[in-house]
């Protein structure tokens, strides 16, 4: 049987940047990272694929799904279920490949409860105004909405001491160059050889 593989969970703040850096470090070249695409009962945006960046479910289908235990963490985040399907994780650890996660923080605890040796990475905002003027320029939600992703992020940043690593997200290629240094550096640590 092959070695496990990692679960790297890369969590922030809302309006970080977290899907961008993902997205980045999945579309570089030698990425061997394989990507768990998460369930949501949002309405999927413009753009969006099934199975792609979301498995879209409704409430019903998502709380039977909680139910049965399929779900490795979930979380209701500004009205609506976001979770990650536990057998795709679990199988593809199994093969011995790393999964990387890109989850909201609550979810990210959940996760260091269950899996405490999983790598646990925090992308933080060069600072909370800059934040603010990103989720207004992203341009597609209301402004209650807006405030309301604030408030979260101000906790969010104080969870900050959970994770094993922080980093700042000034530039999203320097972003995700640390995130793979991390994870080689990760791999060679004395208590997982
Ligand atoms: P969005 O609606 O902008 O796609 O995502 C909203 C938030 O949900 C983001 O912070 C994103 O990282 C988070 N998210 C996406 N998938 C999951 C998941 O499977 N579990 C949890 N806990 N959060 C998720």
């Amino acid at each position: 049987m092959p070695e496990r593989g990692l679960l790297i969970v890369l969590s922030g703040p809302s309006g970080v940047g977290k899907g961008t850096v993902r997205k980045a470090i999945f579309e570089s070249p030698d990425n061997d990272f394989e990507y768990s695409v998460s369930m949501t009962t949002r309405q999927k945006r413009p753009g969006e694929v099934e199975g792609v960046d979301y498995y879209y479910r409704t409430r019903e289908e998502f709380e039977a799904l909680i139910a049965e235990g399929k779900m490795l963490e979930y979380a209701e985040y500004v009205g609506n279920y976001y979770g990650t399907p536990l057998d795709y994780v679990n199988q593809t650890l199994d093969e011995g490949k790393d999964v990387f996660l890109e989850i909201e923080v609550q979810g990210a605890k959940k996760v260091k409860e269950q899996v405490p040796d999983g790598v646990f990475i925090f992308l933080t905002p060069p600072d909370l105004t800059e934040l603010k003027s990103r989720i207004v320029g992203r341009g597609t939600d209301q402004l209650d909405v807006i405030e309301k992703r604030m408030e979260i992020a101000k906790k969010e940043i104080e969870m900050m001491t959970l994770y094993d690593y922080a980093v700042v997200n000034d530039s999203v290629p320097l972003a995700v160059e640390k995130i793979k240094q991390i994870i080689k550096s990760e791999h060679l640590r004395v208590d997982r050889v």
